[in-house]
């Protein structure tokens, strides 16, 4: 879709724009937000390659407008790279990827005017207070005083930071450090924000307040797209993902449906001491649909754990400990793959 075509939408940001030279930043994804049918992100055979490396091996997939979209897989699956093509910051070396139907290796300040982009690592300006971080990251995007004054105000308030404002950032703790990452991205209004291991070495609490700012997000219509390694935050945050490993797809679709379609609806976790997990893994096959031994314990996949816990006991089989859980992401990676998300 040309940028033109785009459905005006009136917001304080387009209002403060009008007499400027400066494209309103969020025109193009707007559009999407409020209804039409342009994919945020449409990726054909994507390819990236490092020397020998295929980083990302021909991947397609689609996103929709409003989508919680993630990529999911271990360290090295190519996820960050994706995300960088999508951003506009490295260029591909095949395929054909649009963003908000342009290109971004065409039409790049366009396109990354759309984006809200949170990186791995919070690359905050130390030197600056909190709410200066958001004014003055603003300002690189070119937008006037009168708009970043109140927003400044909505952002830090949306990331639960209003009585840090005028604190240095070395005092913030990592969560607040990721909310102001958050926060900033925000500050064009994009429709689509871009999120790199958005909660890597926060502690439980902070990521449960994280989900919950990126939920509110998500409600207000806002598109995000979420690289994770984490399979509990996938399937918090994601409607739909796509699983990667060595650069490729290797499995797409809601997490609730991932699950069904690679894995049984509960888990039996098995420890019976390192030297006799795997010894009895044979022994163990006939209690479940599909048994897998990890070194630690053996899971048995089966549609209801506590049954088969009590075939297991009453065959003289004890275990040390034993846990019936639900399936999750995790376990569709292991049977995609055989291996374990987080090696
Ligand atoms: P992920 O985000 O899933 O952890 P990345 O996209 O960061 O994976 O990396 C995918 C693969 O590409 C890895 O093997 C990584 O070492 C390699 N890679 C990433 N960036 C570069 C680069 N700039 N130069 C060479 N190799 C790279």
């Amino acid at each position: 879709m040309a940028a033109d075509d785009a459905t005006p939408v009136s917001s304080p940001l387009t209002a403060c724009l009008q007499e400027s030279p400066i494209r309103p930043a969020t025109e193009i994804g707007r559009a999407c937000r409020y209804g039409d049918l342009v994919p945020v992100i449409e990726a054909r055979e994507l390819t990236k390659v490092y020397g020998d490396l295929r980083a990302v091996d021909a991947i397609s997939f689609e996103v929709a407008p409003g989508e919680s979209f993630g990529l999911l897989g271990p360290n090295g699956a190519g996820k960050s790279t994706t995300m960088r093509m999508i951003g506009g910051t490295s260029l591909r070396t095949s395929g054909t990827l649009l963003v908000n139907g342009l290109d971004p290796e065409i039409h790049g300040p366009e396109v990354r005017a759309s984006l809200g982009v949170v990186p791995q690592t919070d690359n905050l300006d130390t030197e600056l207070r909190v709410r200066d971080n958001l004014i003055m990251y603003g300002r690189y995007f070119g937008l006037p005083y009168s708009y970043l004054r109140p927003k400044a105000e909505e952002l830090l308030e949306f990331a639960q930071l209003t009585e840090k404002a005028t604190e240095k950032v070395d005092n913030l703790s990592g969560g607040m450090k990721r909310r102001l990452t958050i926060a900033r991205a925000l500050v064009n209004e994009p429709a689509v924000l871009l999120l790199d291991e958005p909660t890597t070495g926060l502690d439980p609490q902070a990521r449960h307040i994280l989900w919950d700012r990126l939920f509110r997000l998500k409600e207000e219509g806002v598109t995000l797209i979420v690289t994770t390694h984490f399979m509990d935050e996938a399937e918090q945050l994601c409607d739909r993902l796509i699983v990667m490993d060595h650069g490729s797809i290797v499995a797409e679709g809601s997490p609730a449906a991932l699950i069904r379609q690679y894995s049984t609806r509960e888990v039996l976790e098995l420890r019976f001491g390192s030297d006799r997990n795997a010894a009895l893994v044979d022994q163990l096959r006939g209690y479940a649909d599909s048994i897998e031994a990890l070194p630690d314990r053996v899971l048995l996949y089966t549609g209801d754990g506590e049954a088969a816990l009590a075939h297991v006991r009453a065959d003289g089989l004890d275990p040390v400990t034993s846990l019936v859980r639900r399936s999750s992401l995790e376990d569709v990676f292991l049977r995609l793959t055989g291996r374990s998300l987080i090696d």
